[in-house]
């Protein structure tokens, strides 16, 4: 399978706690006002790289806690992203947490999740969520590896299982990170 991808970077440290692999992904249809990343928006742009080379690169850093799918919007690519976060989960060691940006909230995607945009089945593969658009108006240099209030970074797992939102309590010292 094949994603559609913006970039790549293999050792971020502000897309997540610790050392992180980032897989941008091409193609946002929010347009957020004041978005960092306005080259990802164009569904057209940016290159097709199968799963298997990007788990390929990902495998060669001994170095990192876990990957990033951000963009773009994720969620607008699950399919390929589902076969990458299996692979990622099947990897016995390093063992890498796997987090996601979107600008949908939760809610909505568990609320409109089906079989053919399998939103659920990429939630079940997340540990962190970070959701909601990028709100100008609400931006904030305090929040870390977010951009701005209105958005939470989200225990999936906790929530799908609790059937609510669970914040995750304190990220960047979560020892599982
Ligand atoms: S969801 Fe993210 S990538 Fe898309 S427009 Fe908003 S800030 Fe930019």
């Amino acid at each position: 399978m094949e994603l559609k991808i913006a970039g790549l970077v293999n050792d971020s440290i502000v897309d997540g706690p610790g050392i992180r692999f980032s897989v941008f992904v091409q193609g946002c249809p929010h347009h957020c006002y004041g978005c960092h990343n306005p080259q990802t928006w164009d569904f057209d742009g940016g290159q097709l790289m199968s799963v298997d080379e990007i788990f390929e690169r990902i495998k060669k850093n001994p170095l990192l806690d876990g990957v990033t799918f951000s963009g773009g919007e994720p969620f607008c690519q699950c399919a390929g992203l589902i076969e990458l976060a299996d692979r990622i989960a099947a990897l016995k060691t390093p063992k890498l947490n796997i987090m996601c940006y979107t600008g949908y909230e939760i809610e909505y995607l568990i609320k409109n999740s089906n079989e053919q945009n399998k939103y659920i089945e990429l939630l079940k593969r997340l540990d962190y969520l970070v959701d909601g658009e990028f709100d100008i108006n609400k931006k904030s240099y305090e929040l870390k590896f977010m951009g701005s209030s209105n958005q939470r970074f989200i225990d999936v797992k906790a929530s799908l299982a609790q059937k609510k939102i669970v914040l995750a309590k304190d990220p960047w010292q979560d020892p599982l990170l």
